[in-house]
Parts: C-alpha cells; structure tokens; sequence
C-alpha cells in the first residue's frame, strides 16, 4: 500500500510472539508494509524468554496456537499435550518458515522510545542502535506477562552466587548438584520444581501465598488423536471463539453445584479431576466461579486432592490456599509437584506468617528464623502483567503524554485496543483486555485492528483518534464487572491479575471479565458499527 506519508513503514509493531507473528500475516494480507522489532535474539515472544526447566505452555497444544493457516495446523505435529518451550519456539519457527515471515522481523533489536509527532500524524520509533522508523500505526505486540518484577530485597547485590528472573534463566546453567533456592510459588516455580529437583542437589521454595493447583495430565500426541483433532479444527476453532476463556471446552455445561446433590457433585468432581486442564474449572459446574458457596464446594475438593499427594501434613498445611476464593489467582496446573515435596531434597519455607525473607545475604536468604545457604538464587516473582512492556518503554501520545503516566491509577483502554490520547497505537491484549487462551485473544485482537486498519485506508483517512468517552464508558463497564467476581471477595487476593504484585502501586481493573467470548462479540459489532468508538480524521493540509 502505497503510504502518503512518507512512513518507512505502514505499520511497526513491537514484539514477535504469537501476536507479532500473526500481525505480520494479516497485515501483510492487507497489503500493508510491516515490521516488527524484538530485543529478544530469536521469535517466540514468551518462549524466547522463559527457559527454565520445565516451562511448557499451561493450554493444551492443539489450540495454544495461531489458526490462520488450515495448512499449518494440518501438517505440524505436536509430541505431547502441553508442549515445552522447545516445541513451542519449534512450532513457532514452522509458521514463520511456512509463511516467510522472516523479512518482516527484526531480532536483537530493543526499541527504546515510541512517539507520536502531531504535525505529520505518524509514529517515530527509535532502536537501542540509534535507527530512527517512522509508522502510520504504532502496534503494542508486546505480551501480556512479559515484563518481569523484580523484588527489592535487601543485600542483593551482596549474593555471591547466581541469582535471577526465572524468566532470564541462563542458558546451559547446570544445577546438576547444585543447592537452588526459589522466591515465589506461583506457575512458573509449579513447574519448575519437580524438574529441579531431580538433580540438584536441594530446592529449597519460599512461599508467600498458597495456590489452587490442579493436574495438568501430561500425556503424548498419539496418532490416534492427531487425527481425530486435524478432523474437526474448525469445531475447534468455533469452540475458542464461544468460550468465556478463548479455549476449546465444552462449556457451559447446563449443570450446577447449587442445584446438584452433594454426592452427585463430588462425583462429577472425582470424574473430572483425572483429566487434567482446566476443565476442571470449566466442564463440570457452571456455578462454580459465580457462586461463592459453590466456589467453596470445588476449592475444598481441590485442597483434599491436594492433600492426599503430600505426605507431611504440615507441610500440606503450608500448601493450603487460604483466605481467598479458588480461581481468584490463576491457578498453577501441575505435574508432580505435591509429591516433590516428598523428597528428601526439597524444603518449603512459609515466609509470609513463620519466618519472612529479611535480607539477601552472601551465601543465601536470611529469614526471621533461620539462614539458607544457596548456589543459585531464583526469582520466580512474576511479571508486571497487562501494562509492564509497554511502560518499560516511553510512548508518549498526544501533547507529548506518557502512556505510563496516563496508567498511573488507572491502566484504561477501549476494549484493550485503543488508548485515548493516543492516536493510530493499537495494542494486542491491552490492559482491560480478558485473561484467557492467549493465541485466541491474539487472533481477534488482530482482526479487530487489521479491520479498523483496512478501513482507514479505504476510506483514505490518516487519524484513528480513540474517544475519551468511549474509554470512560469501558474502564466504568470492565469495573462493574470485576466488582461482581472472585476478585472482589476475601480479603487476601493478592493476585498479578490486578496488580496487586507491584510494589510501588495501587492494584487495578486489569482484566475484562465478562467473558472472552462476549468482548470478541462486542469487537465484531463494534467493526459492524463501523468502529464509533473512535473518530477517523484527516491532517489539514
Ligand atoms: P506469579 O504467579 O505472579 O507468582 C509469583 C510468585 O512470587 C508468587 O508466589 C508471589 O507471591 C511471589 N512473590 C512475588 N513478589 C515477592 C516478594 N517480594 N517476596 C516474596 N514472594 C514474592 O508468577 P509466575 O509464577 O511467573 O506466573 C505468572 C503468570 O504467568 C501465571 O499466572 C501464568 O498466567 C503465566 N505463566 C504461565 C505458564 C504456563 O502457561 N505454562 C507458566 C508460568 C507462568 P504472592 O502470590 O504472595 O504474590
């Protein structure tokens, strides 16, 4: 497409994960000029950067993956049902081999400032090397939980060993025989527990808050099922795109905890426990995440399963959630991580009521009660989810406003789109976005920017100005909802899904919970109404 501004490129985007990638398709469809730019050395957005052992993706593979492509999904193979992040960053090369994406990607490249210039109504974009892009439309492809947080403990810097973010875990590190200690107890530390524990000589977790973590059932692609899923992609799809998180259940399921026997209950509970994935969640009641009573009905179950695999009841005590609702923290799905508790090289330390962390010493963790001597220290602390990335970087809107600043109390979007005062940047699974199957997200984020994108240039306009009452109405909208959810209950959700991990700011309205599949609905009448909530405009000239 011609640009008649003068732009390097019609479109920039920043990141070459699953929404990079698929940017890249369908912008290119579109018949615009595309790049992207990642610091990353390879693509693969989260999978370019979590490689400690044991990280595999948490949705099942067959739809944990961009659906463009009938071709691809027909010829490429996954091994096992959750694949690690090998065969993910394989698979993810495939599309971008398959699909001669490559042109279109910049790698080792950190973009350092993005600002919108006023006078030319285009994006100027600048590189750690000093290149300076422009772009008629700025796209965020930057992840969701990418921007990891970085606790504040005393003394870090006096730790003589090696210490860092599980998601900068240094290639070829060998733990073998090695004695590791893991801050946090969250999704990445359920996963990579077990498999550190196998030969390191101990892992020692320090756990703040206890989690709800349920089976994930690791199990091999056979021939069988490859088959029977390559038949019926299409119902696959359709599923993902109907579901209240984007994935491929059969839910709702027309049955509740409330109306359902208690016997009846803990049997449907004991039949689907084994399958492992959030069908758990999903596929056995539909009260179970709106009704309180209900919720506590599951939450028990999943403690009691929880139980059964520990063998020291007090440290089955310590992995107890307490004090908030099961499903008000993304729960951790797990393989084997109960029962690496019960080996003889794994310790947990509670260090939120017995014995808090005091300080990094040189040798390992002081607590309250006791010091830790560690050959490696791992941060498994999380991320700064929803707005980390793009607050790490300037992008300043409209009278030279900082994105950043604009989300100091309120991290408000349109739909997790569009941002007011900041005119032609769209972001894939923005703040006040849902949580769901991210490649599902992804891919309707994109139609919906793509499609905003195809008509400002058939209609010849050079501004998308995102309105400010249509970002008051949304922020107010995604508010009511999370008021009437888990989130809102007990009083100890500490959860990244508001925020809450960030120590130097007040938790927020992160995520739209009105389910993924109505805000992939409200986005297709949204582009039906022809996109009234923004204004197209034309530069004067
Ligand atoms: P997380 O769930 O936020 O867990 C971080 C852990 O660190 C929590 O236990 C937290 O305690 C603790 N922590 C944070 N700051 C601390 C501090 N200053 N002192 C002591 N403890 C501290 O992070 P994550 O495990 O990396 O997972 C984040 C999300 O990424 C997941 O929920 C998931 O959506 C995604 N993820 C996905 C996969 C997958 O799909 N396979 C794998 C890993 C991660 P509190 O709970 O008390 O805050």
């Amino acid at each position: 497409m011609a640009s008649q501004h003068q732009a390097d490129y019609d479109v920039i985007a920043v990141g070459a994960g699953f929404a990079g990638l698929g940017l890249i398709h369908h912008m290119r469809e579109a018949g615009l000029s595309i790049q992207v730019f990642d610091k990353a050395s390879d693509i693969g957005g989260t999978w370019a950067w979590n490689h400690y052992p044991g990280a595999a993706s948490d949705s099942e593979c067959y739809y944990y993956c961009l659906t463009f492509s009938k071709e691809i999904l027909q010829e490429w193979k996954w091994s096992v049902r959750y694949p690690g992040w090998e065969e993910n960053l394989r698979y993810m090369h495939f599309v971008a081999d398959k699909c001669d994406l490559w042109p279109h990607i910049q790698l080792n490249t950190e973009i350092t400032s993005a600002d919108f210039q006023e006078d030319r109504g285009l994006w100027l974009v600048k590189t750690g090397a000093g290149e300076e892009f422009t772009c008629k439309y700025f796209v965020s492809a930057m992840g969701m939980i990418s921007e990891p947080v970085i606790p504040k403990f005393k003394g870090m810097e006096n730790f003589k060993g090696t210490c860092f973010h599980s998601a900068r875990w240094p290639e070829g590190l060998d733990y073998a025989g090695k004695r590791i200690g893991i801050i946090g107890a969250g999704s990445t530390t359920v996963q990579m527990l077990p498999v550190t524990a196998e030969t390191a000589e101990s892992v020692t977790v320090f756990q703040r808050t206890a989690n709800f973590i349920m089976p994930a059932v690791q199990k091999p692609m056979t021939p069988e099922w490859d088959k029977e899923i390559k038949e019926n992609y299409d119902d696959i799809i359709a599923k993902c795109r109907n579901h209240v998180f984007g994935m491929a259940f059969d839910s709702p399921v027309g049955r509740t905890i409330a109306d359902t026997s208690p016997e009846e209950v803990q049997k449907v509970l004991e039949e689907h426990w084994p399958r492992g994935s959030f069908r758990f969640v999903f596929e056995t009641f539909d009260d179970l995440l709106g009704d309180p009573e209900s919720n506590k009905v599951a939450g028990d179950f999943v403690i009691k399963k929880m139980k059964e695999r520990v063998n020291d009841p007090e440290i089955a005590e310590m992995l107890t959630p307490k004090g908030y609702p099961f499903f008000a923290k993304r729960p951790p799905l797990d393989h084997n991580y109960f029962e690496a508790y019960n080996r003889d090289n794994v310790k947990l330390v509670d260090i939120n009521e017995r014995e808090p962390i005091v300080e990094l010493t040189e040798t390992g963790v002081r607590t309250t009660e006791n010091e830790y001597d560690f050959d490696i220290i791992v941060l498994a602390t999380g991320f700064q989810a929803y707005t980390g990335a793009q607050e790490a970087l300037p992008i300043r809107g409209r009278n030279g406003l900082l994105l950043r600043d604009k989300w100091d109390t309120v991290s408000s979007s349109i739909m997790g789109v569009f941002v007011a005062e900041f005119p032609n940047l769209f972001m894939i699974t923005g703040p006040q976005a849902p949580f769901a199957n991210l490649p599902t997200s992804i891919e309707q984020n994109i139609t919906y920017i793509v499609d905003c994108v195809k008509k400002m240039e058939s209609e010849g306009h050079d501004l998308c100005e995102p309105l400010q009452k249509a970002e008051d109405d949304w922020v107010q909208h995604v508010a009511e909802v999370h008021a009437q959810t888990l989130m809102a209950q007990g009083d100890k959700v500490h959860s990244w899904m508001m925020g809450a991990n960030i120590e130097d700011r007040a938790p927020r309205v992160l995520i739209y919970f009105g389910g993924a599949n109505v805000y992939y609905d409200l986005m297709r009448t949204s582009v039906d109404a022809g996109f009234p909530e923004v204004e197209f405009e034309n530069l004067a000239s």
